[in-house]
């Protein structure tokens, strides 16, 4: 998902671009979690992760359309282009996107070494801090962005996470 800054012109070619890097770099690190555990549906849930955690997006989207554009009527103005596109940024002003959060991926990681030794665990980490990295490279994002108790610090204003 594009929420750069500087580049404030909201634009769903721009995002599928962003996710295509995703989709590159999600095969690639779904292929090394296969090759290292040869489990086919942690490889797949490896990929889908990696790749499809943006839909976390659609958490912030939902709760600006119920508190900016009327309550639960307000839901049905969900539009895949307003969505897609990040336009509704611009009124929002936030970043919640509660699957966003190092502390998720680092979580994972220490569970994997030191209590439940599971494929699953070095999956979560791999495929959430694959997909931030390429986020940190496309996104004009602080480096502290990714860190939901520093974006709940802050008030998960928008404002906070830009560098
Ligand atoms: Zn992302």
């Amino acid at each position: 998902m594009e929420v750069s800054e500087k580049v404030c012109i909201p634009s769903v070619s721009k995002t599928l671009k962003h996710e295509l890097v995703h989709l590159i770099v999600s095969i690639g690190v779904a292929i090394f979690i296969h090759v290292t555990y040869g489990d086919i549906l942690v490889s797949i849930f490896t990929f889908a992760l990696a790749m499809f955690l943006d839909a976390d997006h659609l958490f912030d989207y939902c709760l600006h359309l119920y508190k900016n554009e009327g309550g639960i009527s307000g839901l049905f103005k969900f539009s895949a282009k307003e969505f897609l596109s990040g336009a509704y940024f611009q009124k929002w002003q936030k970043f919640i996107t509660p699957l966003h959060a190092w502390e998720i991926a680092i979580g994972s990681l220490l569970l994997y070494f030191f209590w439940l030794p599971y494929p699953i665990f070095m999956s979560i980490a791999l495929a959430l801090s694959s997909h931030y990295l390429v986020d940190y490279a496309t996104n004009d994002v602080n480096k502290k962005a990714y860190f939901i108790m520093y974006r709940a610090k802050n008030g998960f204003v928008k404002k906070a996470i830009s560098r």
